[in-house]
């Protein structure tokens, strides 16, 4: 787990504020649900026999006995609250957008955490082709405008519940004869599409049978239709057969976003989930959703050289001495609710010093309260590219600093 500040954070709000406005947009507003919740909201909602649930999530007991688990997603979540709150009886879709922490105890490496951010869209209560299509254009365009370089989208369909199982079980019976890795030999039988996904067992998908041959006509219509949707909306996508993702819930098209050409990170993903509702007892209800890694589309934007570049304000107020300072905070409070930035010196003791954040800054105007100037209740204005100054009254100053800026 890992602290958030400085340079990280800067690139942690840009992406905030993209993803943002790029939801908001597309018309999805805002959700998000708690941080804890009822360990059965991932058990039975992404599934007891996947990785996340099984292996990777935090779970606590509280006094009462209940049992609660650490989110390690954000799908199932936002489906609970879409059948807790009645959201059918709204017009549907609903659309929201979250952008919050998440919890997996997996091995740290790079780009990987305990507690990483997770931006995600979901489109619940109507489905389609343009729908799926809309959140991947989405997610796609705000990547692009991140800066993020190279970006791939993988697309695949799971088809739906049935012609699923009949994949599965053709699956199984090839991965029965394969060399596997100690847990994809658990996982055969359990789970055998989470094999697609592992990291050591890569060998065995060159001649593993692929799911789009197994799909029924139906979903491979519908499969088709939301490529030319993304044809339409000028997503570029590369076809993979073994997108499979690690969760249960998924149904018709996944896919995953990487960025970068050589050793590509993988960035975030989604698909549909028809079925999941049904599983929080909500009944037939159309989904679709995805999510993407903050810290991973950090990475890709510094890989990419994304710079942020900071807006410094373009006045500095300085103090001489303690009834200086005191007074500074009453001009500070004038310049807030003029809404006019200043960047303020509470706190620092030596004029040298501020005057020398002054210049780091490249601010044009630094506003001096020295000693005598306190007890006047005056203000310097000092221009720091010629050194030139000008006392005026505090209660002015606001109006003279802004002569001067639009000067
Ligand atoms: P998933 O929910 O597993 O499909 O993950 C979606 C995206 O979240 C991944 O592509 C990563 O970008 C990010 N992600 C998942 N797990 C982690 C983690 N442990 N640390 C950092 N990012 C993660």
């Amino acid at each position: 787990m890992h602290d958030l500040f400085g340079d990280s954070v800067a690139y942690f709000e840009k992406i905030y504020e993209s993803a943002t406005k790029a939801a908001r947009f597309y018309g999805f507003e805002r959700i998000e649900t708690p941080v804890l919740e009822d360990t059965r909201v991932f058990t039975r909602g992404v599934g007891a026999s996947t990785d996340i649930v099984e292996k990777e999530m935090y779970n606590l007991k509280t006094k009462g006995g209940n049992s609660l688990s650490l989110r390690p997603e954000g799908t199932a979540p936002v489906m609970r609250a879409y059948v807790e709150h009645d959201m059918y009886t709204r017009p549907q879709p609903v659309k929201f957008f979250y952008f919050g922490p998440f919890f997996r105890h997996e091995r740290p490496q790079s780009g990987r955490y305990r507690q990483f951010w997770q931006f995600g869209m979901e489109t619940i209560g109507k489905g389609g082709p343009a729908v799926d299509a809309q959140i991947v254009s989405a997610i796609y365009g705000m990547l692009s405008d991140l800066g993020v370089k190279n970006i791939v989208v993988e697309v695949n369909s799971m088809g739906d519940s049935k012609c699923r199982g009949l994949y599965k079980g053709v699956l199984k019976k090839y991965l029965k004869k394969a060399s596997l890795c100690a847990d994809c030999k658990k996982r055969v039988t359990k789970n055998p599409l989470r094999v697609l996904d592992c990291k050591q067992c890569v060998e065995i998908k060159k001649e593993a049978p692929q799911i789009v041959d197994y799909i029924c006509k139906e979903c491979r219509e519908d499969f088709k239709k939301t490529l030319e949707c993304l044809d339409e909306a000028g997503v570029p996508y590369d076809l993979n057969p073994f997108i499979v993702r690690g969760l249960d819930y998924y149904t018709g098209m996944v896919y995953e976003f990487f960025a970068g050409e050589k050793e590509p990170l993988a960035l975030g993903g989604g698909g549909r989930y028809d079925g999941l509702c049904e599983l929080f007892g909500g009944g037939d209800v159309p989904a679709t959703g995805a999510a993407l890694g903050v810290e991973r589309v950090v990475l890709a934007m510094q890989k990419a050289g994304v710079k942020i570049e900071e807006k410094n304000p373009q006045v500095l107020l300085a103090h001489l001495g303690d009834l200086a300072e005191k007074k500074s905070l009453r001009l500070l409070e004038q310049f807030r609710k003029a809404n006019l930035p200043v960047y303020n010196c509470i706190g620092k003791e030596s004029l040298k010093g501020q005057l020398s954040r002054a210049n780091k800054l490249s601010v044009p105007w630094t506003l001096i309260i020295g000693r005598e100037e306190a007890i006047e209740d005056n203000v310097v204005i000092r221009d720091m590219r010629d050194g030139s100054q000008e006392k005026v009254e505090m209660k002015d100053a606001v109006k003279e600093v802004k002569k001067r800026l639009k000067g």
